[in-house]
């Protein structure tokens, strides 16, 4: 089954200027829509303030569900990032990967930000393709 996600310009912003403010720190957030389409990023606070994991803040990340149910979206994605890399799913990303989304990795390479998507499922994690339109 092929997966694929597509986001605007502006979403895509968003996220990067999120992750780079977070340096040295992993940062996360959710991202919202339909039909494999993202119509909100969700910035969530990483409860282990740590620059080799993340933790959703449980309270905003309950806060994020309801405005998604609210809005009458779906949960499509999550994204984290990973200052130092790697590029892709860690161990501990595909260990702990706790919902049927895309996840959506930032890694910070020697020539800046990178995003790569992934689907965990059974403990594999396959790249989905990440579509940015105007
Ligand atoms: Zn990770």
């Amino acid at each position: 089954m092929k997966r694929q996600l597509s986001l605007s310009k502006d979403h895509w912003h968003e996220m990067l200027a999120h992750v780079d403010r977070q340096i040295p720190l992993e940062a996360c957030g959710l991202l919202a829509g339909k039909n494999g389409r993202v119509e909100k990023v969700l910035l969530v606070r990483n409860q282990a303030q740590s620059p080799a994991r993340f933790v959703m803040d449980p309270y905003e990340q309950l806060e994020a569900f309801n405005w998604i149910e609210s809005n009458g979206l779906d949960l499509l994605g999550i994204f984290h990032s990973h200052p130092t890399g790697p590029e892709t799913a860690s161990v501990t990303d595909i260990a702990e990967a706790a919902y049927e989304v895309v996840h959506l990795i930032w890694a910070r390479l020697q020539n800046g930000w990178q995003a790569r998507g992934f689907w965990i499922e059974k403990g594999r994690a396959t790249e989905v393709s990440l579509k940015i339109m105007e």
